[in-house]
This record gives structure tokens, sequence and C-alpha cells, in this order.
């Protein structure tokens, strides 16, 4: 099956509204040499002499979306007719993992190639144009996950940059598989170089030891194979477990990793016990980073982390408090690299929500008690600009990672356009960045360009639309 078509390159994009401007502009790209992707040359005011439909509004122009962690291989398990007899019955965590051992026995090429594709057609078309992509190598799939999905690296890479992880979701210092999955990985990186990053969960190792020896090695393995790292990490809410983030950040100091010694980051992922920290523990996370250099960001997965991360107290039978990284608390008070991840998307782990890096941000405005307008942009960010560098694929520089448009600036952009999906014949504006997170718009009223291409919308095809901006396309 094909990926989506693209259209030809674009030189221009004309009468598309920005963010914080009621006006219409034009967006210039230039193609470097050499180089398939273009980048935006120029932004101007559109010459309103070009005609145009005025009544209908014009499309909202921002910078595309991005899965900073996303599992390919487990995506979609509850929609395969093979995998009907695995539907959650209790819904708890035990089942989950257990239920996913078993799916796991199933997997097959095709069968991860099929859900694989169903993940990233729904993920581009909400405006994903890059995604890290996690893939399980162990005794059970052994490298049947990582071959579909560097299949699909390679059919997607016009539409969508697919970094991929192989990933230890198993133990690798302990139990009696430890030993196999970590021959299965050690075969993986070295058979695979289009493996982007080596990741591991060490909180699945059956002592505090091994898991810290799975820390080291992971730290090891990655600074000797020049690739990112990326921890599944303290997911519990127990505030009697040892927070392994501090053995993490000592590992990469004595290991000299930092962000002028390598380009590769390191991502720490759930870190749900780190909301039982207090403000000196979280000051002092802060304070290690940066005086430290260490390239580490922190990526929140609440759709996942709302449902299954539970407080192991019960005193009282309903209270059952959830905790999700406070991501907007985490770069403002703490000046923290922080992003919001899918994580996993239709199975057990996390059976509710869509690939919409968009319904995550809307998630947070209630999550996070995040309602303002500059919270909203925020929190675009985190699914956006900031969870692209986050992951390497830009400059992590902060500066560089805010919402707006600028010259030199990438050429992966989403299209908000607020047509009539209602048959009442009834348009409700959507111009701002707030509007499209407090209220996402679906997604055939989305469309996105990558690299300077255009995947149009599914609406296109079903209707005639009047008012889309006016692409001009390269001769080439
Ligand atoms: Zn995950």
């Amino acid at each position: 099956m094909p990926p989506p078509t693209l259209s030809k390159k674009l030189t221009s994009i004309q009468g598309v509204r920005l963010p914080g401007s009621p006006s219409t502009w034009k967006i210039d790209i230039h193609y470097p040499p050499n180089s398939p992707r273009g980048i935006i040359q120029s932004i101007t005011p559109h010459d309103v002499s070009t005609p145009r439909d005025d009544s209908v509004p014009t499309p909202l122009v921002l910078p595309a979306l991005t899965h900073p962690h996303i599992h390919l291989d487990k995506a979609f398990v509850h929609s395969a007719r093979q995998y009907a007899h695995l539907l959650p019955s209790a819904g708890s965590f035990q089942e989950a993992l257990s239920f996913t051992t078993e799916a796991k026995q199933q997997f097959t090429v095709p069968d991860v190639l099929q859900r694989g594709e169903w993940l990233l057609a729904e993920s581009v078309s909400a405006g994903v144009t890059a995604m890290r992509a996690f893939v399980e190598v162990d005794h059970t799939v052994k490298l049947v996950c990582l071959e579909a999905a560097t299949k699909l690296q390679e059919q997607w890479k016009d539409a969508c940059e697919i970094q991929i992880v192989c990933f230890a979701q198993d133990p690798i210092f302990s139990t009696q598989h430890g030993e196999e999955n970590m021959d299965f990985i050690q075969k993986a990186l070295e058979e695979h170089p289009q493996i982007d990053v080596v990741g591991t969960t060490p909180y699945v190792e059956s002592t505090i030891d091994a898991a810290k020896q799975n820390i080291d090695w992971a730290v090891d393995r990655a600074l000797q194979l020049n690739k990112h790292l990326d921890f599944h990490l303290d997911y519990n809410l127990d505030s009697g477990k040892e927070a392994l983030v501090w053995y993490v950040l000592r590992s990469l100091q004595q290991r000299g990793w930092t962000s002028s010694t390598t380009s590769k980051r390191v991502m720490l992922g759930h870190c749900t016990r780190h909301t039982l920290f207090t403000h000196e523990e979280w000051s002092q996370i802060s304070r290690i980073i940066h005086e430290n250099d260490l390239p580490v960001s922190f990526v929140g997965l609440p759709t996942s982390d709302i449902y299954m991360a539970a407080s192991p107290e019960q005193k009282v039978p309903h209270d059952r408090p959830r905790g999700t990284l406070r991501v907007p608390e985490m770069i403002r008070k703490h000046d923290l690299d922080a992003v919001m991840g899918v994580n996993n998307v239709g199975n057990a782990f996390t059976p509710w929500g869509p690939p919409d890096p968009l319904f995550l941000a809307c998630l947070g405005v209630g999550v996070y008690q995040a309602g303002t307008q500059d919270d909203a942009r925020l929190l675009y960010e985190c699914v956006s600009t900031r969870a692209r560098a986050a992951i390497g694929l830009s400059s992590s520089d902060p500066s560089l990672s805010d919402i707006g448009l600028k010259q030199g600036g990438c050429s992966d952009f989403l299209l908000v356009y607020d047509r009539d999906l209602t048959g009442c014949g009834v348009t409700r504006p959507c111009g701002s960045v707030a509007e499209v997170v407090w209220n996402p718009p679906a997604t055939v009223n989305r469309e996105v360009v990558v690299g300077g291409r255009v995947k149009r919308s599914g609406f296109v095809c079903v209707q005639n639309d009047p008012n889309h901006p006016i692409y001009v396309y390269s001769e080439k």
C-alpha cells in the first residue's frame, strides 16, 4: 500500500493567516541545492490584488505537529480482528502486560506493517510530519517489529520523518529471558543502521541493581554508537520507591554526555513518580541538568498516565489520584525541557484517544489547568516545535521553538480550515492558536505541508473546495 500522495514542490503559499495577525500572508519556499526539503525563504504580506473569495475565511498556518514518543508496533491492536480475544476484561495494568505479551507472540511483519500504516495515515492527516517510533526487540517478537518499522520508515519518508527506537520493553539484566533479550537488542543495533535511538525500561528489571545496570549499559551503548537515548522511567506514584532519575543524571555526568560533546539527546518518559517531588527536588534536577550541560528532555504521556498510573494507597475507596508530569510548570518554573507525547493508541495500555497531538494539547488545558492564550501557545509548542527539538530533529534553542514561522525555518506546516462540516451551512470561525488547542479541528479541516509539498485533506476528495490557499508549484 502506498503512502499518501504529495504534490509537487511548492514555491509559494499565498493568502494564508498567521497566528496573531488579522491580515493575509504569502510564504515563499526555497530549496537549497541537493536538498529535497524546502525552507522558508520569506514571509510577506499577501498581494490583495490577487482575486479570491473573501466571504470564506482563509486557512491559518501553524508549524506541523510531532510525536516525540509513540509505540508503532503496539498501535491499534484493538482494531485488528486477530486480537479480538485480547480486548480488556479487567482493564488493569497486569492484564495489559499479560495481554500485550500474548498479542506480541502473534505479531508478524505484515500485521505490524498494517497497524503501523493505520497509525501513520491518521498521524500525518492530523498534521504530524516527524515522530519518534518505539519498536520492541526481545525474545518474543525478535526483530519482527524492527523489520516492519524500517520498511515504513523508507516508504513514508517523504510524508513523515520516522526516528526508530530499538526498544527493550522487557528486562535485559534480570529474569530468565534477560540474556536472550539482550542478545536480540545487540543483534538489532549491530545489523540495523536505520536505528536512531536506544531505548530501555529500567523499571521492569527485577531488582534496583539490575535497573541501574540497565541504565549504565544504555548510556554507554548509545554514546558508543552515537545514537539518542530514551528511557521509560519512574512509572509509578509510590513515594516509597527510589526515583531513578538521580541515577540517570549521575550516569550521564560520569560518562561526560553533554550538549557540547555530542548532538545526541536524552529523553525521560512517563516519570510519574516525579510528581511527588518537592519544589527543592525539582530545583535540584534543574540545577544538575544546567550546571552539567546535560541535553535532557522530559516527555509527559498524559493519556497513558491518567489511565494507568494510580497511587498505590487507597484509604478512601473513591480517592484515586492520578499523576502525570506537569509539563508547563516544568518549563516555566524550573527551566526544564519538557514536551507531550501520545505513547500508546488502541491497545490495552491506552485504549482511548486518537493519535492526534492536538488532542493531547487540548487535554493539557484541563489536566494542567492551563487556560490562557499563552498556555495554549505553550501547549501547541509542546506537541510541535518543542517536541521536534526534544527528539533532536531541530535546534534545541528555546527561542527557535516558539510558534511563529521564521525565515530559514523548515517548511513543514499545518493548515487549519474552518469549513462547514455540520451540513447545516453554518461555520464557526477558528482563528487563533488558542481556539485550535481548546477545541481541535476535525482532521478533514487540516492540510499538511511537508518539506514544501502538500498532503491534501480528505475533504477536497469529496467536495469542491473554493477557498484553499493559492498554491504555486515549482516546474520541477
Ligand atoms: Zn512508551
